[in-house]
């Protein structure tokens, strides 16, 4: 499908469903380098525009996929429209539940297990997450978790550890919740390295699977305002990153309008 380009990075014009089904075909194929997602939201946009590195992993991420609400409603706005949000927190649930429904359905073509790895999230968060998962959907195995030390992405040792952890567990899918952009810019630095045959870079994911951070109601994201939940949830952390994009967003807005970008 057509890229449709915006904000200076080229979005994927997926629904959920088609994403799904391209990660899973994808999550099959082992061998050729890691391929990766990006999901970007307002902030990733605006962080966008400041920092090279981020541009570069965009440029060689599979898909990037269109988080934000008013990511989507200034594409629309722009004439550039995108069929719906693909959340990079609803992505990782949403494969899980396909692996799940398709074991159900007793399709022995399509009955294959989801080996995952979660990277990322404090220490001991992830495994609860993992426990979580295992409940939840049958069929996805969690073969490894790891929350890297502060500091880990300056240390080549402890990422040779972390690439040596993951080659080990083999898993199909690598689940990536380091935050933006730390967790694009380390999956695009070991993109060769990384032993799985994809990687979803989905910021507080692995929290949310945890249950350690509560998700918005259904009819906040419904509507779009998830981010409304977030803020007053961590007020003090968020509201300066809000507000410098609710400054910033508008004007990236207006000059894609105006075709200067
Ligand atoms: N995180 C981490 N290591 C780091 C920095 C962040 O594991 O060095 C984790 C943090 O614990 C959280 C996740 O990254 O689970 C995502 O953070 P944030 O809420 O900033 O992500 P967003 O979804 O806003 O990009």
């Amino acid at each position: 499908m057509k890229r449709v380009r915006l904000f200076g990075f080229d979005l994927d014009p997926l629904r959920m469903s088609e994403a799904v089904a391209q990660l899973l075909t994808w999550s099959a194929e082992r061998g050729g380098k890691c391929r990766y997602v990006v999901t970007p939201n307002v902030d990733h946009t605006v962080m966008y525009r400041e920092n090279p590195q981020l541009r570069q992993a965009y440029a060689d991420a599979s898909l990037v996929l269109a988080d934000g609400a008013p990511v989507l409603v200034a594409a629309r706005l722009l004439g550039k429209p995108i069929p719906e949000r693909v959340p990079g927190s609803d992505l990782a649930p949403a494969m899980f539940e396909a692996v799940a429904r398709r074991l159900a359905a007793g399709n022995a073509a399509e009955m294959r297990p989801l080996n995952v790895y979660l990277l990322g999230a404090a220490p001991g968060v992830a495994e609860r997450a993992a426990h979580n998962i295992a409940m939840r959907w049958p069929g996805v195995n969690c073969v490894g978790t790891y929350s890297p030390p502060l500091g880990f992405e300056r240390d080549a040792a402890e990422n040779q550890r972390i690439l040596d952890r993951i080659a080990a567990a083999r898993p199909d899918v690598l689940i990536v919740g380091l935050g933006a952009p730390k967790q694009e810019l380390w999956v695009h630095a070991h993109q060769q390295q990384i032993a799985a045959p994809v990687a979803l870079c989905i910021g507080a994911t692995i929290d949310f699977l945890a249950g350690v951070k509560p998700r918005a109601p259904r009819w906040m994201r419904r509507l779009g305002i998830e981010w409304c939940h977030r803020l007053a949830t961590e007020p003090r952390r968020l509201a300066k990153r809000y507000l410098r994009d609710a400054v910033l967003f508008p004007q990236l807005v207006w000059r894609e309008w105006r075709g200067a970008i």
